[in-house]
């Protein structure tokens, strides 16, 4: 006999709009849960995945739920090759299952910008993967994991949610992978796509998008994982200050980096001599990519030479410039490719 159950819209308070919907056709979506605060509890220990999606009221109506526990670690911990293996794991669960609507990331906030964007550039399907947090822990008076969870399914449920690349999904709102910041170390309205807006909203009886994205990902991403490579390479960033003397660049160049990124001021510019350092570290094969640490606005052109090895980030931040660079190294490529890359990714 069909189980049916009463969905009012996919979420509470819509009463109007009340349909009954068998829960055999519900979307599938695949929780895929990894730590983070989302997870902790002020008395100590982590909820499981399981137990993190059993305390959301309303979920097992937004979707028929899959979970599995990839880690329980804060996002400081996460590493490449949790990227990686995160990546590997995404792109079987598409391949292997065609009716899977779309697959959800819990995560730490602190690092949840590096892996969004790995997966944004390595996930080679176009159905919806999310990324989910929470600055509440799920002890916390209105501890804000449980919304942000349940919306994050939703947007994974949701076809509309297809071909946007990898979303992040907290607070009610959708950004992309690619442009979000974590802006705020104490409020939950912390994410911020900060020059775009976001790419739209999670509201109580829809989902609305209102922009799309512009650069190359997922199924148009010209970044492959090469399913032999185990390791990614080293690419240092290095922090520009006042005064720099150019040591931490020369001491990265010597630690085995196959390239390096400067967190750069304003527009790309550079102390004296960690210009000096980077001409010679480019020179000497290794390129070097000038980032800024203005949160907003691009690198000006006029900072890369570009044959000679010394890169503009555009207005990717430091820390994503480094994923790029790490994906990309995995084989041989030319500061002309490399550039390339960066420009439209
Ligand atoms: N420490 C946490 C982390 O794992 C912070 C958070 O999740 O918001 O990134």
């Amino acid at each position: 006999m069909t189980v049916t159950r009463l969905v009012t819209s996919l979420v509470v308070g819509c009463a109007a709009s009340a349909a009954v919907v068998s829960a055999q056709e519900l979307p599938r979506v695949h929780v895929i849960a990894t730590g983070g605060t989302i997870a902790g509890r002020s008395e100590g220990g982590q909820l499981t995945g399981a137990q993190l999606v059993a305390a959301v009221p309303g979920l097992a109506d937004a979707a028929n739920l899959g979970v599995e526990e990839f880690s329980r670690v804060g996002s400081s911990a996460m590493t490449p090759d949790h990227w990686l293996r995160l990546s590997r794991r995404i792109n079987e669960l598409f391949a292997s299952d065609a009716g899977l609507a779309g697959v959800v990331v819990t995560h730490g906030t602190d690092t949840m910008e590096e892996t969004a964007y790995f997966l944004h550039l390595t996930v080679e399907h176009d159905r919806p993967v999310v990324m989910v947090g929470s600055m509440r822990n799920a002890s916390a008076v209105s501890a804000d994991g449980p919304a942000n969870l349940l919306s994050g399914v939703r947007v994974a449920a949701a076809t509309e949610s297809a071909g946007r690349g990898v979303l992040v999904v907290l607070n009610d709102e959708i950004h992309s992978a690619r442009d979000v910041r974590k802006m705020d170390n104490n409020r939950v309205d912390t994410f911020v796509s900060t020059e775009w807006g976001a790419l739209g909203v999670v509201d109580a009886d829809r989902i609305v998008f209102r922009r799309a994205v512009a650069t190359r990902h997922t199924t148009q991403s010209e970044l492959h994982l090469d399913p032999l490579v185990a390791e990614l390479p080293r690419v240092p960033i290095v922090a520009d200050y006042a005064g720099s003397d150019g040591a931490s660049m020369r001491a990265a160049a010597h630690d085995g980096a196959v390239a390096i990124v400067v967190q750069a001021f304003g527009g790309g510019r550079a102390s004296p001599e960690t210009r000096r350092a980077a001409a010679e570290i480019a020179g000497a094969g290794t390129p070097v990519v000038y980032a800024s640490r203005v949160p907003e606005g691009r690198v000006m052109e006029s900072v890369a030479t570009v044959d000679e090895g010394l890169l503009s980030a555009g207005d990717l931040p430091p820390h994503r410039v480094r994923v790029l660079l790490m994906i990309a190294l995995a084989q041989p490529r030319t500061p002309r490719e490399l550039q390339r890359l960066l420009d439209t990714h």
